[in-house]
């Protein structure tokens, strides 16, 4: 415990899902230190930025953001960068932003209190190690939680230079992922998001016997408890298979929603990106699991204007996209990493041809979600209520990942909704990614 007065804290979360996560973590850090959280920056002692550092536009918005901040919070608040960005460029951050008081790398995002406050306001030292992966978190606020199974990737995919600073893969214990499930199904959690750089890698860093089917027929047994849900994001195609495929297939707080981590679908390019597959082996995944689950819902992310990517293979990730019928995709310009394979190929391809196909797939690709959703207009569906406000609930069926796939927007002029119930609802229309719809009485 930090003897800080009734300091408070505020984290400002910036990235991917992971990053959420961690941000919870260290926000306990800091309370177990003594500070208090607060959501309003004007009255906090403490700023902390969580970045990202994924790609350019990242790194953009974190620094952005961090200036932003600083503009904005008391003058006598310290700022605080911690996660990518500070673990894979502290000594930039240190010498070109004096706004900064501390740049907290991985290692001591559970510490934070420690590398801001003098040795001298200390009542006592943490006792032992503080791991984030391990640490508690505060209780839940919403009907989901991500939880974090691994940290750290055993790849080499050519674009990706997160193995390098987020490094090799640790997998947390079984126990320890049962604990903290149980303690977010018990604090009103119905949904769990299954969360890691490569999920389906999940336990191979440990002795034989701890899978990712383990944990999720672990988690399963909570449904006792409330659970209705759990969910896997980012999955590496090739592993979607055997046991975890059956597991995903089968047991009951499982649902048919496939995020999978395709990249490419011309087998040249994906091989020049370290990365394994080929439009037709794709096809034949979704085609198989659709031939067992018809309403699967399927998401994916690729790579556009990777070095060498000729029109040819542009013509087969589109012509992979049509056929492919994904709900959801997102397509991200080639970005020029350095400390990455690809940064050294030859045949960069220019940037603003890389924006014009990106444009061209994800016209595409909205034209499919589009017509998709019409397609659901009657149809009825089980979904959760996430948030309610000015009559009406904000609330996702098993075909929606929270914060990134469109909703199902509720009417509910009567305030009969609540947080975190779980209703039937017919679809009336449909708006952008979003679809309205009303409550099923039948
Ligand atoms: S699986 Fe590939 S893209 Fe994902 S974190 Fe690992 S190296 Fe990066």
């Amino acid at each position: 415990m930090y003897r800080v007065g009734a300091k408070t804290f505020y984290i400002e979360t910036l990235g991917c899902a992971k990053n959420a996560v961690d941000s919870q973590k260290a926000a306990q850090g800091l309370i177990q230190d003594g500070l208090i959280a607060t959501d309003d920056i004007s009255k906090a002692d403490v700023v902390v930025v969580n970045t990202c550092a994924f790609i350019d536009a990242a790194r953009e918005e974190s620094i952005n953001t961090t200036l932003e901040l600083s503009a904005t919070k008391k003058d006598s608040a310290k700022l605080v960068v911690t996660g990518c960005m500070a673990q894979r460029y502290e000594d930039e951050l240190k010498s070109s932003l004096s706004e900064i008081d501390a740049v907290v790398g991985f290692s001591q995002e559970a510490n934070i209190a420690s590398q801001i406050f003098e040795p001298i306001t200390l009542k006592s030292k943490p006792k032992g190690v503080r791991d984030l992966l391990d640490m508690p978190r505060p209780k839940p606020e919403s009907p989901w939680a991500y939880l974090k199974v691994a940290e750290g990737c055993n790849r080499n995919c050519a674009f990706c230079a997160i193995p390098t600073f987020r490094g090799k893969q640790r997998s947390r214990t079984k126990q320890s992922i049962f604990t903290e499930a149980k303690m977010l199904v018990e604090n009103g959690v119905k949904e769990i998001v299954l969360v890691a750089q490569d999920i389906a890698w999940y336990g191979r860093d440990m002795e034989e016997g701890n899978t990712l089917s383990d944990i999720m027929r672990d988690i399963d047994r909570l449904k006792v408890d409330g659970l209705e849900t759990q969910r896997l994001v980012y999955i590496y195609p090739s592993e979607l298979k055997g046991d975890l495929l059956e597991t995903m297939m089968t047991l009951d707080t499982s649902i048919p929603y496939f995020d999978l981590s395709l990249q490419h679908a011309h087998p040249d390019l994906l091989r020049k990106m370290k990365r394994p597959g080929s439009s037709e082996k794709f096809l034949d995944l979704i085609g198989n699991i659709r031939k067992e689950k018809p309403e699967a819902a399927f998401r994916s992310n690729f790579i556009v204007g990777f070095p060498g990517e000729t029109e040819e293979h542009m013509q087969e990730l589109s012509s992979f996209i049509e056929q492919a019928k994904l709900l959801w995709t997102g397509f991200f310009p080639y970005s020029h990493e350095k400390d990455t394979l690809a940064y050294a190929y030859t045949n960069q391809v220019d940037s603003e041809l890389a924006g014009q196909r990106t444009r061209e797939l994800s016209r595409i690709q909205d034209n499919i979600t589009q017509q998709l959703l019409l397609g659901s207009i009657g149809s009825k569906q089980k979904v959760m209520v996430d948030s309610r406000e000015n009559g009406v609930a904000r609330a996702r069926s098993f075909e929606s990942a929270p914060e990134i796939d469109g909703i199902v927007l509720v009417e509910d002029p009567d305030s009969k909704l609540g947080k975190s119930d779980v209703i039937d609802i017919e679809i009336t229309e449909v708006s952008g990614v979003d679809r309205n719809a009303k409550i099923s009485l039948s």
